[in-house]
């Protein structure tokens, strides 16, 4: 497999340009898994990537970005016979990654129990550097070389489809942990994006007995969310007053005091201070939008946390055991993840697809909700 190439799709700079680039497709080192890539997920994450609206995550550019990443084994290198949980792993064998790595030796990782704060966080998707060998380092490209030692990876026993899923809903599953749905809860899930519809089919199945879903303007994505299962939705454009949404939460929560829990995946300011209206006294709230930095709001620790004695947690990323509890969730018939999928494109559109989700356009003429790189999709159509 030496001499030949594949193509990976490389970010040359921060704002700069995506350029496709031919790379030799490396054997795989004793411990290593080559992977040919079936599908990534299109994220708005690699938006605030591109876009240098994180925190400076210290990459070194060009990157391969893409974190979603759905394929097969392609070649095991030596010694590796199965996953991350003792599955057999053969070639062919479809596969999940964890694209997070995390060190197994900090602080985080060991006595916090909480690698997703590891102290020498490195991910595939931004790290290595592209440009030097292996090449193959994120999702958008033909194949991802996972050579870390501490890489995760996952047998899925389920479509390439739903496997692009994988990351995305160990999110979700990492906030369901937190939010600790009991059965007669209401909950509302605030926001309708990816994470969102997801986040709402998942609490459903975790024992949500009444949910209520919000949305801005897209209403395509609502409609989702009734079909993932919210009982009820708000659309900000008919209701844009916070004190009408908030009596709405209280009207339709099945104890008339609020939601028992609110979960956030709203990236802005105002979202995330509409939920604190939304919660009952002593509810939970659970944080996963604001993952940039999106500014501040006021808030009184006296009447918005203390005399209400609310929850506030923050659920940043994820790590191996939300995808190891993710496995199921993929393959549940019940969550209809083939519906989230609006488009696939080919590797060379990658960049044109960020820019839409980033401006919150349309592609194609078609509303967005989840897009999948598809490398086998022809370029130029
Ligand atoms: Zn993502
Ligand atoms: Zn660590």
């Amino acid at each position: 497999m030496a001499n030949k190439t594949a193509r990976a799709n490389l970010l040359s700079e921060p704002k700069g340009d995506f350029v496709i680039g031919e790379y030799p497709i490396p054997d795989p080192a004793p411990g290593a898994v080559l992977m040919k890539i079936e599908l990534c997920g299109v994220c708005g994450t690699d938006v605030h990537t591109w876009h240098a609206s994180q925190e400076d995550v210290g990459c070194e550019y060009p990157i391969s970005l893409g974190h979603e990443i759905s394929g097969t084994v392609a070649a095991l290198g030596k010694g590796v016979t199965t996953d991350y949980i003792g599955q057999p792993l053969k070639v062919g064998d479809r596969i999940g990654v964890c694209p997070a790595i995390h060190c197994h030796k900090c602080y985080y990782c060991m006595i916090a129990k909480t690698p997703e704060k590891c102290t020498d966080w490195k991910t595939y998707g931004t790290w290595p550097r592209a440009d030097q060998e292996p090449h193959f380092t994120g999702g958008y490209g033909d194949y991802l070389y996972i050579h870390d030692p501490n890489s995760v990876y996952l047998k899925t026993n389920t479509s390439a489809e739903r496997t692009a899923f994988l990351e995305p809903m160990a999110v979700v599953v990492h906030s369901l942990l937190h939010a600790q749905i009991k059965p007669g809860d209401t909950v509302v899930v605030q926001g309708s994006g990816p994470i969102g519809l997801l986040t709402t089919a998942c609490c459903k199945i975790a024992g949500a007995s009444r949910l209520i879903a919000t949305g801005r303007r897209n209403r395509k994505r609502l409609e989702l969310a009734k079909e993932m299962g919210a009982d009820l939705t708000i659309c900000h454009a008919d209701m844009s007053d916070p004190k009408d949404s908030k009596e709405f939460v209280f009207d339709n929560s099945l104890n008339l005091v609020g939601a028992d829990v609110v979960i956030n995946t709203v990236g802005t300011c105002e979202g995330f201070a509409e939920c604190l209206g939304f919660v009952r006294n002593s509810g939970t709230i659970v944080e996963v939008g604001n993952f940039v930095d999106s500014g501040t709001f006021a808030f009184n620790p006296c009447r918005d946390l203390l005399e209400k004695g609310i929850k506030i947690i923050g659920s940043f990323d994820n790590e191996a055991e939300h995808f190891v509890r993710s496995l199921p969730l993929i393959a549940d018939p019940r969550i209809h993840l083939e519906k989230l999928i609006t488009h696939k494109v080919p590797l060379g559109d990658v960049q044109r697809s960020l820019d839409a989700i980033g401006k919150g356009e349309k592609l194609d003429g078609k509303e967005i909700v989840k897009i999948m790189m598809d490398p086998t999709s022809p370029e130029g159509n």
